[in-house]
């Protein structure tokens, strides 16, 4: 009797321990982009994800090869190459100010230069291991937009050259 009663307890539960079983698989939370940036303590910045339709509608076709496909302008036929104005470079797609004209130097590349972004969050670094080259690719932290790559050869007091895109880069001249 007492075997017929656990018996009977035994498929009372089957259901819901097949219930618990049943469990959607969860992303680990490393794979997944947090929606924000953390910039300081408490305060953080909202990322900007686009579709790559939406991108195309925003971006002029070589705009969109550099910034979403990251592509590379051809060295010394870029807007700001040999750019000496004062004032700030903002990311083309997304608005962020990026670097500043008195942090620009001449690398003698082809390409606008710099030895240190704005500050240490708005640009986004990765490993790239296209062309059989390792290199450090550089992106706007908001957008994802490809920039250029940075590289350890440049002037003090980085010792960095950020080696940027013109055509991911908007100027804007400082206020007089
Ligand atoms: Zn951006």
């Amino acid at each position: 009797m007492q075997y017929a009663k656990k018996l009977w307890i035994c498929w009372m539960c089957l259901p819901f321990l097949g219930a618990c079983q049943v469990t959607q698989p969860q992303p680990a939370a490393s794979q997944k982009q947090m929606p924000w940036i953390h910039i300081s303590e408490g305060d953080t910045m909202w990322r900007i994800q686009k579709s790559d339709s939406e991108w195309r509608q925003i971006l002029t076709d070589f705009e969109y090869y550099v910034l979403r496909e990251k592509g590379t302008e051809r060295a010394f036929t870029g807007e700001y190459w040999n750019w000496k104005q004062k004032g700030t470079y903002l990311c083309r797609a997304c608005g962020l100010p990026l670097f500043q004209s008195d942090t620009k130097y001449d690398s003698g590349t082809g390409w606008p230069s710099f030895f240190q972004p704005i500050n240490e969050w708005c640009v986004a670094e990765q490993v790239d291991t296209s062309y059989g080259m390792v290199r450090t690719e550089v992106l706007c932290a908001r957008c994802d937009g490809h920039l250029g790559h940075v590289f350890p050869d440049g002037p003090p007091p980085t010792g960095l050259r950020y080696c940027i895109n013109s055509v991911s880069l908007r100027f804007v001249p400082a206020s007089k």
